[in-house]
């Protein structure tokens, strides 16, 4: 043992606090002389076995509950646990508990540094005598902890196991905190008895801590499918509407289930699960049971990996930013790029964004990642710069962490001098739903960075529900309408005039408007005629290395419109026909008058070819396998009022014409087979309408 070893291990040994190191399967594998002293079992019953031989039954489950979150979640735990010694002697004890990581990053196991100095015997012995819970008249936690104590020991391999169910009323702090302490406690009391009623005899429950109850099934209301029968019938109950006095309550719950012998032998692990499967359960939205299973518990330690190993890349600066050009939609000339973090992971390679934001932002580890962006985005600024590529803006996403942190316009005035940048260079974008979650405050926030001189974008807009009240405070350049309207522009009318009342509402605001996921020719033409500012997308480019966009902005590569080319200036006819004999005899026919014919065999295709170019008459056939010539037409109406539309069907079918005509879908209805003179005579007077 070198010194520095010798005086470490006399450090640990000799402390005034008891030290517990275990493995990831929560095994000790370590202690102090002073936990060895305090607690009365020697070190040989120690190693080996849970943390779990010193519970009193004392401490509620919140506190198990809130203690994983913490150390699942990446944080430290500290907090007061009433523990048991070896010769039955209640002491509450002070711990702190956190994850251990081993030289790789990886979470080995879990160490606990215990505080034993405050021994409050008294209250202990009181709580230990009630039984019941004072409210509801449930048995306590400490009797349901003997009931299922005195289950595990009575088992019998031949006999039936249970089945433990964790309730959870689904945001019951809010509710709280709305309606008061009487309120409040008078619903408590209405759960528990809907919930003695849902269950059967021979069955227990007990209310376990504050809003959660903790149900045990016997013998054959053990088995899977009455366990599940049991679960939705107290889903059912819980939801009824509770009337107290003038107020109407309706509350949810989420429910956890899990069995014994097949999911654990313990009390400890058979909670653990419950819990685990109940958080399961809310995670999916609440109001629903979930049956445990073992990925539950890999998950929160999957996700506990992650952070770790996170924290570590961050540090290590094993992160990439990609870049995808943003374009004009009238000069076609790349406006900027926006800078999308990747994680290169030492053994799993790049990681896209979506599998680690979220657990960056749960765990806090998002400032120093944003930081890492910021910093390095403004490298890339500074680089592309001294190289002289000049008036290249990049564009960051911040999570709403980012913004509600104090320090941030601190830290950009600090990044943007110390790199040597001009602030309208860099384009904040943040979440429109991120925002409207307090719309004051975020309006106070984003003058603050305005401020600055840094160009702020609207990410994600139209899916914050965002007011014009609001929108025309928000002091943003940009507002980036969310791919998800984008994808089905150039066939979903719905969507089409959603954006298009979106462009013309930002525009009256002064703002410019982005669309994102462009990915077709087709999508692109179709908002370079609601008037879109500019586009972002893989048919322009997909996020690219800082080489690459440098090259893009060196060379000058830029969007090209098709649709501009002379050919246009034809009077445009577009058939649609799903027999493409037809669909050929038609086209011989009018190209001799001149005529810029188009051609598709459905409607989709229709619609597609409709995107791209500037179409006057539409003549389409009715019954088509996709879409009907009807159907087709009354979506052309809407998204292109000016056309004119006529069905050619070889059926008589004018009953169901009729109605699209009346409602201005169709304008003329043409019988199969068709008179060459009358059809050419029609679309003349088409194209004159
Ligand atoms: P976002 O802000 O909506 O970014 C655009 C995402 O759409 C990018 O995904 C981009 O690759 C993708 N995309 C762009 N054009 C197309 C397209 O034509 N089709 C399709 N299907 N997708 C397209 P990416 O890079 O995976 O980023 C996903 C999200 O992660 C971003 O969504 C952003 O919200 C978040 N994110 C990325 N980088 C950062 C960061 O540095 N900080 C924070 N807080 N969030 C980031
Ligand atoms: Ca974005």
């Amino acid at each position: 043992m070198s010194p520095d070893d010798k005086l470490f291990h006399e450090l640990i040994e000799q402390n005034s606090f008891g030290m517990i190191v275990t493995d990831l399967e929560g095994r000790i594998t370590y202690v102090n002389t002073r936990r060895i002293e305090s607690s009365g079992y020697c070190a040989e019953e120690m190693i080996g076995s849970k943390p779990s031989i010193f519970q009193s039954g004392l401490t509620s489950s919140a506190t198990y509950q809130e203690m994983w979150l913490s150390i699942l979640g990446g944080r430290p735990w500290k907090g007061e646990i009433l523990n048991k010694r070896k010769n039955g002697e209640i002491v509450r004890e002070s711990l702190l508990i956190q994850a251990l990581l081993d030289e790789e990053g990886q979470v080995s196991g879990f160490s606990a540094i215990i505080d034993e100095s405050f021994a409050l015997r008294e209250n202990h012995r009181e709580q230990r005598t009630s039984i019941f819970d004072s409210l509801t008249g449930l048995p306590s936690l400490p009797s349901m902890l003997e009931r299922l104590g005195s289950l595990l020991r009575g088992f019998q391999p031949e006999t039936k196991g249970f089945t433990l169910l964790s309730i959870d009323i689904d945001g019951f702090q809010r509710f709280n905190d709305s309606l008061g302490r009487l309120v409040t406690d008078r619903v408590l009391i209405e759960v528990a008895a809907r919930i003695q009623a849902s269950i059967r005899r021979g069955d227990t429950v007990g209310r376990v801590d504050g809003d959660e109850f903790m149900v045990v099934l016997q013998g054959e209301h053990a088995d899977t499918k009455a366990s599940l029968e049991t679960a939705a019938r107290l889903l059912k109950a819980i939801a009824a509407p509770i009337l107290i006095e003038t107020h109407q309550v309706t509350l949810t719950a989420s429910i956890g289930i899990t069995g014994f012998p097949g999911d654990g032998t313990d009390a400890e692990t058979l909670l653990g699960n419950a819990v685990a499967a109940m958080l399961a359960a809310k995670q999916e939205g609440g109001n629903q049971y979930c049956l445990f299973n073992p990925a539950m518990r890999e998950k929160a330690l999957g996700r506990l990996t992650m952070s770790a190993e996170l924290r570590r890349d961050i540090e290590r600066n094993d992160l990439a930013l990609m870049f995808q050009p943003k374009v004009s939609l009238l000069s076609g000339e790349i406006t900027g790029f926006e800078a999308l973090v990747r994680w290169n992971h030492p053994e799993r390679g790049l990681i896209e964004p979506r599998h680690f934001i979220a657990v960056a932002e749960e765990t806090g580890l998002i400032v120093p990642l944003s930081e890492w962006v910021l910093r390095t985005a403004l490298s890339q600024i500074k680089a592309w710069q001294d190289e002289g590529l000049n008036r290249v803006q990049i564009s960051v996403n911040l999570s709403v962490r980012n913004l509600y942190q104090i320090d941030l316009p601190r830290l950009l005035t600090t990044l943007l001098a110390d790199i040597g940048v001009d602030a309208p260079y860099l384009e904040l974008e943040l979440g429109e739903s991120a925002m409207m979650r307090d719309a004051l405050q975020s309006i106070r926030i984003v003058d603050r960075l305005r401020a600055l001189g840094v160009q702020l974008s609207l990410d994600g807009f139209g899916t914050g529900y965002s007011s014009l009240a609001h929108l025309s405070r928000f002091e943003v350049s940009r507002l980036k309408i969310d791919r998800l309207f984008i994808e089905d522009i150039t066939s979903n009318p719905v969507n089409a005039s959603i954006v298009s009342a979106m462009i013309a509402m930002g525009h009256t605001l002064g703002k410019k408007l982005v669309a994102m996921g462009v990915e077709s020719e087709a999508q692109m033409n179709f908002l370079r005629r609601q008037g879109c500012d500019e586009m972002q997308g893989f048919f322009f480019s997909k996020p690219c290395t800082a080489e690459e966009a440098a090259v893009m902005v060196r060379e000058g590569k830029h969007l090209h419109f098709e649709a501009d080319t002379e050919e246009t200036e034809l009077p445009t006819l577009l058939l649609v026909d799903d027999e493409p004999y037809i669909l050929n005899s038609l086209k011989r026919l009018l190209r001799r008058e001149n005529y810029r014919v188009l051609t598709a065999t459905s409607g989709p295709e229709a619609l597609e070819i409709l995107a791209l170019n500037p179409v006057r008459v539409v003549i389409s056939d009715q019954r088509m396998p996709e879409m009907s010539g009807i159907e087709l037409l009354s979506k052309v109406k809407s998204l292109y009022p000016d056309t004119v539309r006529i069905i050619l069907s070889g059926y008589s079918e004018l009953a169901t014409v009729t109605d699209a005509i009346n409602r201005g879908a169709v304008w003329k209805y043409l019988t199969k087979p068709w008179d060459d003179e009358t059809l050419k005579e029609e679309v003349r007077k088409a194209f004159s309408v």
